[in-house]
């Protein structure tokens, strides 16, 4: 007797296999919800499947944000699924650790009145940023007003700016003064900030960890040229560090570096918890020197989910379980095991630009020294004697699943083309070590089998991968 089946004689029960199931027969429904429901555990299977497409997210040297969680981790994330982080009133004891998470950081970021000052969580440092932003512009007016001034016209001054400050100074119609790379400078310096800044600035905003490079830029040395055009001028302009990812790094790696509130002009700061500060994605924080320093009229008083709550956020509802896991974070590892994860990191990263740098072609644009972030970049040596591009190299390196992008710089340098790697927690020197036999496998490769040769800035324009 023949083996085989007439397919319409096929019959569905609720104990088949998965993928011999009626909901795996056919491709999943795209433009139009099904009419019918569907067996959960079969349609679990079917869209965990699709997610295999998206690669694996610790092979993605591209991105700054948190990849390798704990066990406690995901279960405290699991277990506060349900609290929404602006119901304060509901769930006292979140917004009790969200409170400490700020009292911890000021006092991390030294501010003289760190258990008094005031700071609130975010969704990440974007919506600090803009939060930040607000409260420049606010002060810049206030100030403007009571002089009777015109208040139509204010400006931001920045470095190379990751693209959270351009939506800012877009959408609150500020003027951006980004100072552009020039030559071999990727960073502001204090004399470039000084030519930029007049009576309509609102703030200056330098970056501890610039998105492009990974450098940090000089708070201190540009505070200080403030204060010195303070001094010859009048003018008194604020400081608003973005650091996204220095902000948890820094402090605990390079405590000596005078970033942060310990100088008197930076009036506030964004950080990543998402990012070095090691949470699960969905957190940020911006923080004021102190309570003055946040104008009053920012801040609404919600009554309508019982008691009165002050809040200053763009978002309303939003889960609260990366600030609970924040706050484990912080108390799991405490100053010493965030500075043994990070140092790690920096050892890793300068292992890994050691090793490339040897390869022969590349030259370090930063090699993950403790003066930026554990990132490393680098660019093709102008007398490289190659036959592909940093991007025939990402491309490459992704038939591994490794991420590592390429991209062109910012405006006055988009003929430098950088390929970045970011050093995160959970990427071991073990997967560095494969990593690197990976690029010499495909530098191999290239060599044997020349790719592309003079890619035109269009062509480089059309490959900019750099907000992460
Ligand atoms: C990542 C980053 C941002 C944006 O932060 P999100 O937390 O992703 O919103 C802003 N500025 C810098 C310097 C960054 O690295």
């Amino acid at each position: 007797m023949a083996l085989h089946h007439k397919r319409h004689t096929i019959s569905h029960s609720a104990v088949d296999d998965p993928y011999a199931s009626a909901e795996m027969e056919s491709e999943l429904p795209r433009f139009i919800m099904p009419d019918d429901e569907s067996d959960p555990r079969t349609t679990y299977d079917a869209v965990l499947d699709e997610l295999m497409l998206d690669g694996n997210a610790r092979q993605n040297l591209a991105t700054f944000c948190t990849t390798w969680m704990e066990p406690e981790v995901q279960k405290l994330m699991a277990e506060s699924v349900n609290k929404n982080m602006i119901d304060k009133d509901e769930y006292p004891q979140s917004a009790e650790i969200e409170q400490r998470c700020v009292d911890i950081l000021a006092a991390l970021w030294n501010s003289p009145e760190a258990s008094s000052t005031v700071g609130c969580s975010t969704t990440g440092s974007s919506e600090a940023a803009m939060l930040g932003g607000m409260a420049l512009k606010w002060r810049w007016r206030e100030k403007r007003r009571a002089k009777g001034k015109s208040v139509d016209r204010p400006n931001l001054v920045t470095g190379p700016v990751q693209i959270c400050w351009h939506k800012f100074c877009r959408y609150w119609d500020i003027e951006i003064r980004e100072i552009p790379m020039e030559g071999g400078r990727l960073i502001m310096t204090p004399q470039e900030v000084l030519e930029r800044c007049d009576e309509n600035t609102i703030g200056v905003v330098p970056t501890l960890g610039v998105t492009f490079t990974g450098q940090y830029e000089p708070v201190k040395a540009v505070s200080n040229a403030l204060d010195r055009l303070q001094a010859e001028s009048g003018l008194d302009i604020p400081i608003h560090v973005d650091a996204a990812s220095g902000g948890f790094l820094a402090p605990f790696v390079l405590p000596d570096l005078e970033w942060d509130f310990r100088l008197p002009r930076v009036k506030s700061i964004n950080a990543s918890g998402h990012k070095f500060g090691m949470a699960p994605l969905g957190v940020g924080w911006a923080l004021w020197r102190t309570k003055e320093d946040l104008p009053e009229d920012l801040i609404f008083n919600v009554n309508y989910l019982g008691g009165n709550m002050p809040t200053f956020a763009l978002n309303f509802s939003r889960p609260a379980g990366e600030i609970i896991s924040q706050y484990y974070l912080f108390l799991r590892l405490g100053r010493k095991g965030y500075r043994k994860i990070q140092q790690e990191l920096y050892d890793t990263a300068q292992f890994l630009a050691k090793e490339i740098v040897k390869m022969g072609p590349f030259e370090m644009i930063h090699n993950g020294n403790e003066e930026g972030i554990p990132a490393i970049s680098w660019k093709l040596k102008s007398d490289a004697d190659v036959t592909f591009s940093l991007f025939d190299l990402a491309d490459a390196l992704r038939t591994r699943g490794w991420l590592v992008p390429a991209y062109s710089m910012p405006p006055e340098r988009t003929d430098l083309v950088v390929q970045r790697i970011l050093i995160r927690h959970g990427f071991s020197h073990d997967m560095a070590r494969l990593l690197l036999v990976d690029i010499a496998r495909m530098l191999d490769r290239f060599h044997r089998h020349p790719v592309s040769m003079n890619l035109t800035e269009a062509e480089a324009g059309g490959h900019n991968h750099n907000g992460k």
